[in-house]
């Protein structure tokens, strides 16, 4: 096992990789901007070494400064987390060619799964259902114009390097289509560095349903259920909840299943998520995320295993602790995102916490690096903390997120909880019938009213 391990990222993900150090007995170093030299994960590391000024770019995504920092320091292995270089084949390739680990899969098949036109040809090929749309990225505007006739609208217009919700573009009129598809393709020029896009028919009322997988690298490959992240604002996740109130224990095998054969079938090291569409009884594969989530406990919470720390094993070569026999789902969790935003405008909020008290008790689980005193910087993505809670079932795991955001305290900012108290006071939300396109329009009925 690795001796020191470098975490080449930030907030409650760096904490969290911390603590499955900590728990396997590896020294820790972080590395910071200037912003955050006094975020928590700095406090508690072993080491900590400064890599750049407060923009990411210069900091979190300056891969020279973060293998600089691996070889001072003389870590093992590097960590990136979610976000930022995480899923940038190139880092992964560097960090390995530097004789450091990547916690994380093999560059190719970060690569081919960060196009998604590549991915999706890549997955059908091995036995997945995907949405259907385009073969492959879309040519021209007469190609989108004919392929949004041959679909029927609605089609959505998505980015081949996209991610983080952005970019995606739903076409309702066939007069729209041309400019539509110059505007997808400039917007994700502009953000991704590529203009390559793809069409879907866009589904009117699916689930967003996503497989935990893991593979060993060797050919060996398992699945832990799925988090239904169907409470979305903006393409981006709010809640996640696993198991699926929609999923039966059959469909569960059989998605579960197949996501399990593709990764052994890819020789996939590491631990992914395949996401899915899920309408009237059918899945449609829309993409691969290779890395850890940030949903993730909700996984943990229901199977008992870290998945952090089998990240860690699997890249120091000692396989998978779990035993595909002995996965046993229990119980029911959710998870909610504390957003550092205005609950009803979703502006940022950033600033310092002049009051913390984390919510406790049987089943509670708080995944954030804010403490009382700390200032929250503006620099960085929204996101403070996750609030995942356990219950035997969905009921008792309602009434227990109730209780637990109920005694949370976080003052000096303003945070998206009271958002989550909302959402789960309203019957949709309690009765587990929702889809992907519930919460914004619960949101634009209320602003109208
Ligand atoms: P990203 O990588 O940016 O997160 P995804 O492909 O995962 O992009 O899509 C994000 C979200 O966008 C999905 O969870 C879903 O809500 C919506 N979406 C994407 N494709 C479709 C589609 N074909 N039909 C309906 N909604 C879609």
């Amino acid at each position: 096992m690795f001796k020191k391990l470098l975490i080449a990222n930030r907030g409650e993900i760096a904490l969290r990789i911390h603590r499955a150090c900590k728990e396997m007995g590896i020294e820790t170093v972080a590395v910071h901007s200037t912003a955050d030299e006094n975020s928590m994960v700095v406090r508690l590391a072993d080491e900590s070494v400064c890599i750049g000024p407060p923009s990411a770019k210069d900091s979190y995504l300056n891969i020279p400064a973060i293998l600089t920092a691996a070889a001072i320091t003389g870590a093992e292995a590097i960590h990136p987390g979610y976000g930022f270089l995480s899923e940038n084949a190139e880092f992964a390739r560097m960090v390995e060619e530097h004789g450091f680990a990547f916690i994380g899969p093999k560059p190719e098949h970060i690569e081919s799964m960060g196009d998604k036109v590549v991915a999706k040809e890549t997955v059908a090929a091995l036995g997945l259902p995907v949405v259907p749309g385009s073969e492959g990225a879309l040519q021209s505007v007469e190609d989108a114009i004919k392929t949004a006739e041959e679909f029927g609208l609605p089609v959505i217009i998505k980015a081949a390097s996209g991610g983080g919700g952005k970019g995606m573009k739903v076409v309702h009129d066939m007069k729209d289509v041309a400019e539509q598809y110059s505007t997808a393709r400039s917007e994700a020029k502009a953000n991704f560095g590529d203009d390559t896009v793809y069409m879907e028919k866009f589904l009117q009322k699916p689930r967003h349903i996503e497989i935990q997988v893991f593979g060993d690298g060797e050919g060996n490959g398992i699945h832990l259920g799925e988090r239904d992240c169907s409470i979305q604002r903006r393409h981006q996740k709010v809640v996640e909840e696993g198991p699926s109130p929609v999923l039966t224990e059959e469909l569960r095998d059989y998605i579960g299943g197949i996501s399990a054969d593709v990764v052994q079938k890819m020789g996939y090291r590491g631990a992914g998520t395949f996401e899915f569409l899920y309408e009237d009884g059918k899945f449609y594969f829309m993409e691969m995320n290779t890395r850890i989530q940030v949903e993730h406990p909700v996984t943990e919470m229901i199977t008992g295993i870290d998945l952090v720390s089998e990240q860690i094993r699997v890249a120091a070569g000692l396989g998978l602790s779990i035993n595909k026999e002995k996965i046993r789902l229990r119980g029911h969790a959710i998870e909610v995102r504390v957003n550092a935003e205005n609950p009803k405008t979703f502006a940022p909020s950033p600033g310092k916490i002049t009051e913390y008290h984390a919510p406790g008790g049987m089943g509670v689980r708080m995944d954030s690096a804010i403490y009382k005193g700390y200032s929250i910087p503006p620099y960085y993505d929204s996101m403070v903390g996750k609030l995942i809670v356990h219950g035997r079932n969905r009921e008792e795991c309602l009434r227990r997120l109730k209780r637990a955001i109920d005694e949370t305290v976080i003052e000096g900012i303003q945070t998206t909880l009271p958002l989550h108290q909302w959402i789960l006071s309203e019957p949709e939300f309690i009765s587990g019938d929702y889809t992907i396109h519930w919460l914004e329009k619960k949101l634009a009925e209320m602003e109208n009213n």
